[in-house]
This record gives structure tokens, C-alpha cells and sequence, in this order.
């Protein structure tokens, strides 16, 4: 079986100026990846060269094992975007419109099946936003909105889901019970990449965790992350703690 992702020696500079520099890394189907690192270190940048938003340098990169330019496998990917939590969004359909919309790629055509219709509504449930299903995503909290744009990846049956940063500006609790949703769909076999300034969570959640300072310092397992100089390497000795969360 291939790979979800496979980086091999990727750079990309904006300009001169290098934000990912010789990056090789493998993302396996099921894996729960943390992508973390300082402020400005190229997770962002790493991620959108993963996902073929944009284009390396130097290396390459395939998804589910095509080169990620040549991909027509859009539907296999989830992503949420940073500014997925903020407001002002602009998205005046419903939550139930907006998570059909997952079904349009395997629909083929603008009419949607009863079968389709039974997915979407099934994402909902899966995501606990069935009750917001009439509401319009513009109108919705943070939290809620990350919901709504996860249910439409599972309706489009995505193998991989990419967060970046989902949780900022959601409260503490919704925050929790979203990273609980995020282990129970990775336990359900669907690979996550997940970008996020609390290490604590990701050692908490990810079992496998690439840390980056526009170079890799560690891409392996949690246990051997928490073991290893990586953190203070990565963040400089500037004594970052680790938060766990128990
Ligand atoms: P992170 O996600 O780790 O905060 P980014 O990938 O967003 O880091 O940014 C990496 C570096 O690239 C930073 O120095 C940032 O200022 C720079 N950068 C990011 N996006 C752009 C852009 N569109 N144009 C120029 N420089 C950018």
C-alpha cells in the first residue's frame, strides 16, 4: 500500500528567504502526525507543499503515491485552514449545504442520491452538528465552524485530514472534545496531519511528530520526540516548556 504523503528532500524559500529547507518525511495511512515548531519555522508552508498548494523548490512530493501535482484525488483530502475559525467567514450556505458539498466529487453531477444525502447526514451526526444542520457556517462559532468543515471532509470520505492550528480561538472545552473527535476519527483509520502550538496536546494526541525549524530536527514517534533534544533544538535553549495534559 502506498503512502499518504512522501516528502523527498523538499526546500521552498519565499524569495531569498528559505522557509523549508531539505525536508524528507512520510506520512503512513492511519498515522496521527504533530507537525509543530516555533513561530515562522515553515509548518504552514510545509503543509501547503504537502498538500500541492504549492510547489517545491527542490525535492518532490506524492500523495496516496502520484506526484501531488497530477493529483485528481482532491476529494481524498480534508483540509482546514487556519483562518477556518475566524469570523466573518464567507460562507452564506447551511451547514447541511456546505457538508453535501463533500458528496459533489463522488456524485459526479449537481443532483445528489438519497445514498449521498444519508453520508452527509451521517457526517453530521459523526461530528455531533446535526441540531446546526439549518444554521449558516457564517453564523457559527469557531468550534462549531471546524465541525462543520471536518463533517464535509468525511462526507467526501477523505483519508487524510490537515488542520492548521484548529483550535485557536475556541474555548477550552470545545477545544478538548474536538481533539477527542480527532482520535476517534483516527481511530477509525483516516491519517491526520495536525500543526498546533500547544506540544502538549500533540504529545498527548499525535503518535508520530515532525518537528521543524525550517530544517527537520525529529520525525519519528511521540515517545522517542519526548526522549530526544529535538524540542530544545528546534525551539532554540530558550526553555520552552511542555505542557501534558492528563
Ligand atoms: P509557521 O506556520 O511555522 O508559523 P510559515 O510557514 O507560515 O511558518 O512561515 C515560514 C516563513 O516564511 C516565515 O518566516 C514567514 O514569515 C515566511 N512566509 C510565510 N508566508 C509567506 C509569504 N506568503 N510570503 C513571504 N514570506 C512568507
Amino acid at each position: 500500500m502506498s503512502s499518504v504523503v512522501d516528502c523527498h528532500g523538499v526546500s521552498f524559500a519565499y524569495g531569498e528567504q528559505p522557509a523549508v529547507s531539505d525536508v524528507s518525511l512520510t506520512v503512513e495511512q492511519g498515522d496521527f502526525l504533530g507537525l509543530i515548531g516555533p513561530n515562522g519555522s515553515g509548518k504552514t508552508t510545509l503543509l501547503h507543499l504537502m498538500l500541492g498548494l504549492l510547489s517545491p523548490d527542490e525535492g518532490s512530493i506524492e500523495l496516496f503515491g502520484q506526484p501531488v501535482d497530477d493529483i485528481d484525488q482532491g476529494n481524498r483530502i480534508g483540509y482546514v485552514s487556519q483562518q477556518a475559525t475566524s469570523r466573518g467567514g464567507t460562507m452564506p450556505v447551511t451547514v447541511r449545504e456546505c457538508v453535501r458539498m463533500g458528496r459533489f466529487a463522488h456524485a459526479g453531477h449537481a443532483r445528489l442520491s438519497a445514498d449521498d444525502e444519508a453520508i452527509a447526514e451521517e457526517a453530521l451526526e459523526t461530528v455531533g452538528i446535526t441540531d446546526l444542520a439549518e444554521q449558516r457556517v457564517n453564523e457559527l462559532s469557531g468550534g462549531q465552524r471546524q465541525r462543520a468543515y471536518i463533517a464535509r471532509a468525511l462526507a467526501s470520505e477523505a483519508d487524510l485530514l490537515a488542520l492548521d492550528e484548529p483550535t485557536v480561538g475556541v474555548d477550552a472545552e470545545s477545544r478538548d472534545a474536538f481533539y477527542q473527535l480527532l482520535e476517534s476519527l483516527n481511530n477509525d483509520g483516516i491519517a491526520i496531519i495536525l500543526i498546533e502550538h500547544d506540544i502538549g496536546v500533540v504529545t498527548d494526541r499525535a503518535d508520530r511528530i515532525a518537528c521543524i525549524n525550517t530544517e527537520l530536527y525529529h520525525h519519528g514517534d511521540t515517545e522517542s520526540f519526548v526522549e530526544s533534544d529535538a524540542l530544545s533544538e528546534a525551539y532554540g535553549a530558550t526553555g520552552t516548556v511542555v505542557h501534558h495534559h492528563h
